[in-house]
């Protein structure tokens, strides 16, 4: 039976019948938020390529979480801008150091929020690679042994979950082993699965982190972006090793290997909509040629229909807000108008 009979198009009438028939939203609940703490007090230091996010000492860090969290967003993902970097990336272990007393402060004033540590080494190495080199080469055995240091003194702080980034072969089935005898076998691992070696990372390296590798590049240990089966491997291995969470980074370009992960595995799935992703909205939104918030909340709400349960975001506490201003414009019956009331004075 076909048209006249059959007409999609009377579902989508209006905005109720079309909210009635939705197959996929977005809430504050899918995001996780990354913060980027400094040493030193009160620095809040707009990052240009990402407005809206900040570099961060520890006390402000504590605030933008709390703002966070009455945006409704119920966990942020933590990374450190140390003070001095050397070869053997000893500020990443140090219980002294940038993020393990970030961990500390956010959850002795911010408890309900939970916090996640991207465990890696890159900023913290003078060369900028993720672990140790030996002849020019990421030495896996030997950087596996740096990553589970910094993974027990990420969890000795105090942190809710760790979430390995450097692509390392066996570093989950470490990470667990090493969690697991130093008496943290509750401690979950959201694994980078198929972390993909991108250009997107852009915004994150130059200003955020203020991390650039001074020779080589990444492609030894992050994945080629031609390939999807790969990534299918990567993510069975990381399971089978004891992941929690599975991951697919970068998000936007990558929803076909979001929606296979999500086909094959059935786990929790989390996608990192990284810094090239924000900065190219937020730029085209400056040249006027997007709607910035018409145009993320689609990219959000299209990450979810291709399978991601959690999106680490930039954009996470603008979303949040947009959706609380939604669902109050629902409540009170004014609809559309309401929402654009609020985007004008915004
Ligand atoms: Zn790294």
């Amino acid at each position: 039976m076909g048209f006249p009979a059959r007409r999609l198009r009377r579902l989508r009438k209006g905005e109720s019948f079309r909210a009635l028939v939705r197959e996929n939203t977005v809430s504050p609940n899918n995001f996780v938020l990354p913060l980027f703490a400094v040493p030193g007090s009160n620095i809040r230091r707009e990052l240009a390529s990402l407005p809206g996010n900040y570099q961060l000492s520890i006390d402000c860090l504590v605030e933008e979480a709390l703002t966070a969290r009455d945006l409704g967003i119920r966990a942020v993902l933590l990374f450190g801008v140390p003070e001095t970097k050397d070869d053997k990336a000893s500020g990443a272990y140090d219980p002294r150091g940038i993020v393990q007393g970030a961990i500390r402060a956010l959850k002795s004033h911010v408890a309900d929020v939970l916090v996640i540590t991207d465990v890696c080494a890159c900023e913290y190495t003078t060369n900028g690679h993720c672990g140790i080199i030996r002849d020019g080469y990421l030495d896996n055995d030997a950087s596996l042994e740096l990553i589970t240091r910094i993974t027990v003194s990420h969890a000795e702080a105090g942190c809710d979950m760790v979430a390995p980034a450097c692509m390392l072969d066996g570093q989950i089935h470490a990470m667990r082993q090493a969690l697991d005898s130093a008496g943290f076998e509750s401690l979950p691992i959201m694994a980078y699965s198929a972390k993909f070696a991108s250009s997107l990372y852009g915004p994150f390296f130059k200003e955020a982190t203020q991390s650039t590798v001074s020779f080589g590049d990444k492609r030894t240990h992050q994945m080629d972006f031609s390939n999807s089966d790969e990534a299918m491997r990567e993510i069975a291995l990381d399971i089978e090793e004891g992941a929690d969470i599975i991951m697919v980074k970068p998000a936007l370009f990558y929803l076909d290997v979001v929606y296979r992960a999500k086909q094959e595995f059935k786990m929790p799935l989390a996608v990192y909509d990284v810094s090239g992703e924000y900065a190219m909205i937020d730029a085209a939104a400056h040249l006027g040629r997007l709607d910035r918030d018409a145009i993320m909340m689609e990219a959000l709400t299209c990450m979810r229909r291709a399978g991601a349960d959690i999106i680490i975001t930039y954009f996470a506490k603008r979303a949040a807000e947009l959706l609380h201003t939604r669902e109050m414009a629902a409540f009170t019956h004014r609809g559309h108008e309401a929402l654009k009331e609020y985007l004008a004075v915004k």
